[in-house]
């Protein structure tokens, strides 16, 4: 099955913090992708802007060694990416001063007002507000310009607020694209084309027939390269009020009426709002320890951030429930963390057990799970139990019904699209519903802040955990106190 590819109209994007690590490793790749799969026309143009000097040669020959390290050898043909690299030029500029606005504008006005013009905010978090006020002052701003802005969207509500404001005073929310990569990997889109497309999952998604939801993100990585950040932000602000929070209300949200960016944004704000503010007792946190004897880089957190009275997390655990008719009743797990055994991405939908065994109980009980793997080797395994083969009597074994996307949808050696290459193109397209709202990233933090508030008032320090393992053991007891397991985290 091959993908379409619907060509848009030529675009210029601009991406401040063109020579850093996102936008090199994900953002200028992503976008060589879509050239390759023939989706950016001829004459778009891509400027890349940062402080540092290059000329366009230099920039074109820098982001060549980048492009053949970032993508595969099987599409980055000679002749393509000469053809990509005139589509690119480079502007030094200061996103937090004025050098190098002028000679931005003088590029830009080449092309007519009405031509899309997207503006990646590709750089930390302190330059959002410089960006905006710049693009508006020096007349950048119409209703054909778009901003893209990185994570993390503020620290905490009061800074998110203050940032969604000043956006809003040159920008109107249709014009602002808040990315969390995690909503454009393909499994997660499939999480509403699975709901919503069949009639057999829907009527069982509730709190009659689930009896519990476990989302888990666990990364191998620890935090080197991103130590200051991290240090400040733990795994609570850099992926629970984020991307777990996303995928809580993708998974949990009502139908919306159509697939449409306000109707999808409408519905997973509610989720958010009907979260239960969580119990100090239904979090665990943890922070990654070598464990005894092991020696190497990044395996110690309070060494790598060179702070040996660090209280950050680097792993958390939580039970929360959302308070609603579907859901009542039903405890959303969700925990995520670094330096854990293994990288995996992983949403299971616990089903109830049958309400009466037919079969005895030497034939054990046996419940459904769903479990949708978002990362890696992103599919769908449905467990349904069936009689062990072979004489003997009756008794009951889960077999799993799988389905991998690469698989199923990829044309012989094909590659997935990264989640970058179809979240540009939505902004392209002008496309909204795979980014947050500001009043969906404010209800975020408004559940968040005060879980934090009382971490920092009870001076909490989180519990070591050994780099390689699962998670802090009380992340075990967690479920155990309610009769319920974690699933392994495996990919
Ligand atoms: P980075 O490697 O530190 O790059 C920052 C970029 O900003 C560089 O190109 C830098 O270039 C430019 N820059 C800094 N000050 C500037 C100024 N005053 N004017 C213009 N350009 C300036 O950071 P990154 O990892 O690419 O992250 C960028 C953003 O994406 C951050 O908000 C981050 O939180 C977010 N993000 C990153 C990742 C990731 O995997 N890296 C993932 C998710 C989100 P010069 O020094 O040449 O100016």
């Amino acid at each position: 099955m091959v993908s379409r590819v619907i060509p848009v109209e030529p675009f210029d994007l601009v991406v401040f913090g063109a020579t850093g690590d996102l936008a090199r490793r994900k953002i200028l790749p992503a976008l060589f992708r879509r050239f390759c799969a023939g989706q950016i026309p001829g004459g778009t143009r891509i400027i890349g802007a940062a402080r540092s000097e290059f000329s366009i040669t230099g920039y074109r020959d820098k982001l060549a060694a980048d492009l053949k390290q970032n993508t595969s050898e099987k599409i980055c043909d000679a002749d393509v990416l000469a053809a990509f690299l005139q589509l690119v030029t480079y502007v030094p500029l200061d996103g937090s001063g004025e050098t190098g606005w002028p000679a931005l504008c003088e590029s830009l006005s080449a092309s007519g007002a009405e031509r899309v013009k997207v503006f990646y905010f590709s750089v930390g978090p302190a330059l959002f507000e410089p960006l905006a006020e710049r693009l508006h002052s020096y007349g950048l701003t119409n209703a054909a310009t778009r901003i893209v802005v990185e994570k993390p969207f503020g620290h905490d509500l009061a800074s998110a607020r203050d940032l969604n404001r000043t956006l809003a005073s040159h920008f109107d929310e249709g014009q602002i694209y808040r990315i969390d990569h995690y909503l454009g990997k393909e499994t997660v889109q499939n999480l509403m084309a699975v709901r919503f497309g069949n009639m057999l999952f829907e009527p069982l998604w509730n709190s009659q027939y689930v009896d519990h939801i476990q989302i888990t993100v666990a990364e191998t990585v620890g935090v080197l390269g991103r130590e200051d950040y991290y240090e400040r932000a733990g795994a609570m602000r850099d992926m629970t009020q984020n991307h777990l929070m996303q995928l809580l209300c993708l998974i949990a949200m009502e139908p919306p009426a159509k697939f449409d960016p306000d109707a999808v944004r409408d519905e997973k704000l509610k989720v958010i709002r009907a979260l239960d503010p969580v119990e100090p007792y239904h979090i665990v946190r943890g922070q990654y320890a070598p464990a005894a004897g092991a020696v190497g880089r990044d395996l110690n957190y309070r060494e790598t951030v060179d702070n040996q009275r660090s209280s950050t997390e680097s792993y958390i655990a939580l039970k929360t429930h959302i308070s609603n008719w579907r859901w009542a009743g039903t405890p959303f797990y969700l925990r995520t963390g670094k330096r854990l055994k293994a990288r995996s991405s992983v949403i299971n939908v616990m089903f109830k057990d049958a309400p009466h065994s037919i079969f005895g109980e030497e034939a054990g009980r046996h419940a459904n799970h769903l479990k949708i793997r978002l990362q890696p080797n992103e599919g769908i395994t449905l467990s349904v139990t069936i009689k062990e083969p072979g004489p003997g009597g009756m008794r009951l074994m889960d077999v799993p019904l799988d389905m991998s996307f690469a698989e199923a949808l990829g044309p012989e050696g094909s590659e997935p699209a990264d989640a970058y290459e179809r979240l540009i193109m939505d902004v392209v397209r002008g496309n909204q519903t795979l980014f947050m709202r500001g009043d969906e990233v404010e209800a975020a933090w408004g559940w968040t802040d005060p879980i934090i508030a009382d971490w920092q008032a009870r001076g909490d320090v989180p519990k070591p955990y050994e780099s390689g393992s699962t998670g802090p053991g009380d992340a075990d007891l967690l479920l155990r106190r309610d009769q319920r397991e974690w699933r392994g985290i495996n990919p």
